[in-house]
């Protein structure tokens, strides 16, 4: 068996990579949209053929990589029969199983965080794959999307705490940089399902999360519905630019991460499309960097060599990420987004002039 855990820094997802080490067939669990370029790379150095795209479920906090692969690898599509989403090449129930070369896993319907919540089980029944259905040492949220704590509650006590005490369990999601677990762990220390809590308590405890929509929400679940499409396929580019490592978000914008940037910036123009006061305000700007506000842009945009590389910067990336439509818009070919703004490159701690701590 191969097997690889891959994680989203953005929406703290984690996609996992199986793969028969005999006949190379592989299954990817929930791939992230952006990722896609990644997850490609990854498939072919391994040396492993993608036969399988699997979702948990429909996501609520980024956009599935599914089709994206599909278009690459030829890999089918699976999800739950009760997800609501079109353009799957299966739809699967409980106690169904997927193939890959010689091993094979389970499907076990877990509603509760969504109606069409699935945890898939590895064969052998070594390791499980539960998406939102069971956190470490927490769960999915039960109030949008057919979410029901009663069902969730019932799904983990049946489907998942039913497998063997030494089963690992690999989540949907952690927030807080752990990566498995085990039933026997979530049995005594998880703080909402352990065997010492009862529905009522669980239900309760659910119904006053009070937790607010996120914030992808309104992109990703219509997206997840198509299996990761576009609306308009010709609208997204599918083929690489070859300039720098650059990745296509769902949006169809070519992006840059805040690591490759600090080590080219030499190599880049730098165009920060924020005010003035925000240029030299608290988070302050990257070296080298030219101040053109979003709004001067297309009047000033001959101060831009358009022989050499072009990263757009703004407070979060958003801004920025209009500012590298326009300029692709405009005939500048190698024009791509600091992924995230300043504030991940703060985050990041990468180093800027000015600014404060
Ligand atoms: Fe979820």
């Amino acid at each position: 068996m191969i097997f690889r855990q891959l994680f989203d820094a953005q929406s703290s997802t984690y996609t996992y990579l199986l793969a028969d080490s005999a006949t190379r067939e592989a299954l990817l669990i929930d791939p992230v949209f952006e990722h896609a370029r990644r997850d490609g790379a990854l498939i072919e150095e391994l040396g492993v053929k993608l036969v399988w795209t699997l979702e948990t479920h429909v996501h609520a906090d980024h956009v599935t990589g599914a089709w994206l692969l599909k278009c690459r690898f030829g890999s089918a599509i699976a999800l739950s029969k009760d997800s609501g989403a079109e353009g799957a090449d299966r739809y699967l129930a409980d106690g169904e199983s997927v193939v890959f070369g010689r091993r094979s896993v389970e499907v076990r319907a877990t509603p509760g965080h969504t109606a069409g919540c699935l945890t898939y089980v590895l064969d052998d029944r070594s390791l499980a794959f539960t998406g939102d259905a069971l956190l470490i040492r927490g769960c999915g949220r039960t109030d949008f999307q057919g979410g029901d704590a009663h069902r969730l509650f019932r799904s983990v006590r049946d489907k998942v705490f039913s497998l063997p005490a030494t089963c690992l369990l690999y989540p949907g999601h952690d927030y807080r940089g752990l990566t498995a677990s085990s039933v026997a762990e979530e049995r005594l220390y998880n703080p909402r399902l352990a065997d010492a809590v009862g529905e009522g308590d669980f239900v309760g405890y659910m119904t006053h999360l009070g937790l607010p929509h996120p914030k992808l929400m309104a992109v990703a679940v219509p997206a997840n519905l198509r299996c990761g499409r576009p609306e308009k396929e010709d609208t997204m580019s599918k083929t690489d630019a070859d300039w720098a490592p650059l990745s296509c978000t769902f949006a169809g914008i070519w992006e840059l991460q805040p690591d490759w940037v600090a080590e080219n910036s030499a190599r880049v123009q730098i165009i920060d499309v924020r005010e003035p006061a925000e240029f030299t305000g608290s988070l302050g700007h990257i070296m080298g960097a030219k101040l053109l506000p979003l709004g001067f842009l297309m009047e000033r945009k001959q101060e831009i060599a358009k022989d050499l590389p072009v990263v757009m910067v703004c407070r979060s990336g958003a801004r920025s990420a209009q500012a590298t439509v326009m300029l692709g818009n405009a005939g500048y070919a190698k024009v791509a987004n600091l992924a995230g703004g300043m504030l991940r490159w703060r985050g990041q701690r990468l180093p800027v002039e000015g600014g404060t701590d």
